[in-house]
């Protein structure tokens, strides 16, 4: 297995000269692009890594699955549907439009960043402070990794640059959709896209997603299995932007991306997995990760369909 995915990560890093980095969070600019890792961890707990798989980076929108778990096991499924939709959006991760032109208000999914926001404010918490400390705590129990933090320096980058997404809040809350402090939301919300991760951390999590919320090393149910089959449908349909479609077809595993060059992947039953390339296509997915991901789901015939 080592080799094969010692082969596929040399195989593809030619990819990253096709994409760019992420600019628009002046912080990710620091990523080196060139950086392509992976680590698979299946239903034995055997680990396989190579690469850039122990490079750090933000979590970005693969948090959009952790804090969509929270908030269903925080809530009435009913209460948060009523807020979020469950349709694929078509429509670039960030993009404020369909709130204004749809027939409803509420965002249509919980993987773009205005479904995000929502299910943000749905994280059950007397004040920020616990909030924060619930999702952390979250985090970490997740991934199994106790030293899980913010990246504080994103995390600041995000919040001064992040205009498009208080505009996209403050338009929820008039809508009745989000209620309480929008600055609070927001907060919230930036700080789980900075939490700081690597390849090993997404694995973790995905192979709880993939064993249907159970921990594969203590039996644990962590999440219940229709909050797990639920993230992972979410991830086949809107997990990678408005690619999802295309990468369906030719990966077929549910997955989400991140714009710090995250994708965490879940092969029910079978394994996680976590890929690190920062380099990113126009979709805003790691360009060169979307490749590993292809060739292993080939290789290792993974597709789910
Ligand atoms: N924090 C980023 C934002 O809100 C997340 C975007 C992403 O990874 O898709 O724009």
């Amino acid at each position: 297995m080592e080799n094969l995915l010692n082969h596929i990560i040399k195989t593809n890093k030619k990819y990253a000269n096709y994409g760019q980095v992420a600019s628009y969070i002046p912080e990710l600019r620091k990523s080196n692009a060139e950086d392509l890792g992976i680590c698979i961890i299946d239903k034995n707990n055997k680990i396989y890594c190579a690469g850039d798989y122990k490079t750090k980076f933000t979590i970005q929108s693969v948090s959009k699955t952790i804090i969509l778990a929270m908030a269903l096991m925080d809530n009435d499924w009913s209460y948060v549907f009523s807020k979020v939709g469950m349709e694929p959006s078509g429509d670039p991760f960030n993009s404020i439009m369909k709130l204004e032109t749809d027939d409803t208000t509420k965002p249509c999914n919980p993987m773009i960043n205005a479904g995000a926001i929502v299910t943000t404010s749905l994280i059950k918490g007397d004040s920020l402070k616990e909030k924060e400390e619930r999702m952390l705590s979250f985090f970490r129990k997740i991934s199994k990794n106790e030293n899980l933090n913010i990246n504080k320096a994103v995390y600041e980058s995000e919040k001064l640059t992040g205009d498009r997404n208080r505009a996209m809040a403050y338009l929820l809350k008039n809508d009745g959709v989000i209620a309480g402090d929008v600055d609070e939301i927001l907060d919230l919300y930036f700080k789980q896209c900075s939490i700081e991760v690597d390849a090993v951390d997404l694995a973790r999590i995905g192979l709880l997603f993939a064993n249907y919320g159970v921990d594969i090393e203590t039996g644990e149910r962590v999440l219940s299995e229709s909050v797990s089959r639920m993230v992972k449908t979410f991830m086949v349909t809107c997990g990678m932007y408005d690619s999802s479609g295309e990468f369906a077809i030719k990966v077929g595993i549910p997955a989400k991306s991140g714009v710090g060059g995250g994708v965490m992947a879940s092969v029910p039953k079978k394994m996680g997995i976590g890929v690190y390339g920062p380099s990113l296509d126009k979709k805003g997915n790691s360009i060169a990760g979307i490749k590993v991901l292809e060739d292993l789901s080939k290789q290792l015939e993974l597709s789910i369909f």
